[in-house]
């Protein structure tokens, strides 16, 4: 079977879902897979590519979530199939620190390159997200000599010890793992809709806590990082207002503190930018990206300005895995793929098919209480109509309801009640529209 961009582009459901050959495998998976991994989509998939999966029942499923913003350039895309299958080929692994190899240094010449500013750059590669906030973590504090690290409500950074510390949510990422890392202090988050006194107040009145906090509670000079996503994912694609970004990079800077923008969901032209932070010019200081930087293949990087990155003793990074070739030639390709096919610009288009078939949904619809984010990064936030009550039941509904007919929809937020959608930036737009009718019918649907 042939998958990749060649795939048919269609819907096309030939058994209900899961189908029978997926059912038994999913009995296959529980008897040898660990219960503490969540099942999506309850299929078997053995092709992939353009916006469709197929799974072993012969269905064509439209995928609105690229394996959490990580297919931007959809899957087993030309270019990261080619050079992937030569780099395996010639060699799989030396180390880079014990034998360097050039595809690493090209990465990095890449993200020095695209990252937002024109200071000199200098970048190190690792193998997930989470390890790249933390070895953001760990170079900040080596260039500050300071310790406490400022992360935000709503945020998500990962599963280690230390990324869990970071990640405001509970249950599931939390619950029962502790005892977390020390020295992790959470600031409120500028999160206009539901912001007390108003959206409006928003922007000032969240800086204006954050300053206050930050300047009673911990001490500026203490402050090693301050760590934010320019749009909150797992948090439910929270947009925070005009100024408020600007304005923590402001405090950062004055008080010498290292800001840190984790674009590991935002990054790689997903929301009709290369980087989220460049919507306001924002230059962090670091910034954090993985997912949609190698087409699939497990690599991340952290990228800053070279006196913060060479601040670190010869040694004090690395590991065995980081910047494996392969994952370094999938990058290579997938950022030629960005670039050659503009999916900056394509973003935007697939995010204003969405933005505004959702925002006429909201005025039909109550229980959809905003519509918001940027590029090919949009949520709706579902509530009890006329309030603004966490609605998570409505999602539960319609993620089943899009699951039935063969959309790939996922949640998010922290009262679960958020649908993001994450289309790959190649999904051929008549499937995001189908994909948008059947989300709107599930939504008509609700009881
Ligand atoms: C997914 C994610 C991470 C963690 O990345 P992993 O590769 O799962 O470790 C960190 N930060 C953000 C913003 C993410 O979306």
């Amino acid at each position: 079977m042939s998958g990749g961009p060649s795939l048919p582009q269609e819907r096309k459901l030939v058994t209900a879902i899961p189908g029978p050959k997926s059912a038994e495998l999913l009995k296959r998976r529980s008897a040898a897979v660990s219960a503490g991994l969540g099942v999506g989509m309850p299929v078997f998939v053995t092709a992939a590519g353009g916006g469709v999966i197929q799974d072993v029942d012969g269905n064509s499923i439209i995928d609105m979530g690229a394996g959490i913003a990580v297919v931007n350039v959809g899957n087993s895309a030309d270019k990261v199939v080619e050079n992937v299958q030569a780099q395996v080929a010639a060699f799989t692994h030396t180390c880079f620190m014990v034998a360097p190899y050039m595809g690493y240094v090209e990465v990095c010449e890449h993200l020095n390159r695209l990252t937002p500013g024109d200071h000199e750059k200098k970048s190190a590669l690792f193998n997930s997200g989470a390890e790249a906030l933390e070895n953001a973590v760990k170079i900040a504090r080596v260039y500050t000599k300071r310790q406490a690290v400022i992360v935000f409500e709503h945020g998500y950074h990962g599963r280690t010890n230390l990324t869990m510390a970071m990640t405001a949510k509970n249950m599931p990422y939390k619950q029962g793992f502790g005892p977390f890392a020390s020295e992790i202090y959470r600031m409120p988050m500028a999160y206009p809709y539901r912001w007390m006194t108003g959206e409006e107040n928003c922007a000032a009145e969240a800086l204006e806590e954050f300053i206050h906090k930050v300047e009673k509670e911990l001490g500026p000079e203490n402050v090693a990082a301050i760590v934010i996503e320019p749009i909150q994912g797992e948090g439910g694609f929270i947009v925070p207002p005009k100024g408020f970004l600007p304005g923590l990079a402001a405090f950062a800077k004055k008080h010498g503190i290292v800001f840190v923008a984790d674009e590991v969901q935002t990054g790689f032209a997903r929301t009709g930018q290369m980087f989220a932070c460049e919507d306001e010019g924002v230059v962090p200081d670091l910034i954090t990206t993985a997912k949609g930087i190698a087409g699939g293949l497990p690599l991340s990087a952290v990228t800053g300005r070279a006196e913060i990155m060479d601040s670190v003793h010869v040694g004090g990074l690395g590991g065995t895995y980081g910047g494996s070739p392969i994952a370094c030639a999938a990058a290579l390709g997938a950022i030629e793929t960005i670039e050659e096919h503009d999916l900056v610009s394509q973003a935007r288009v697939l995010g204003e098919i969405m933005t505004s078939s959702l925002l006429e949904m909201q005025a039909k619809h109550p229980v959809i209480g905003d519509v918001r984010g940027r590029g090919a990064m949009v949520a709706i936030e579902l509530v009890k109509p006329g309030t603004k009550d966490p609605n998570p039941d409505a999602v539960a509904q319609i993620v089943k309801y899009c699951t039935a007919e063969g959309v790939l929809v996922l949640s998010a937020g922290t009262y679960g009640n958020v649908l993001r959608f994450l289309p790959p930036l190649v999904m051929p737009e008549h499937l995001l529209r189908e994909a948008l009718e059947i989300i709107e019918k599930a939504i008509a649907s609700l009881v």
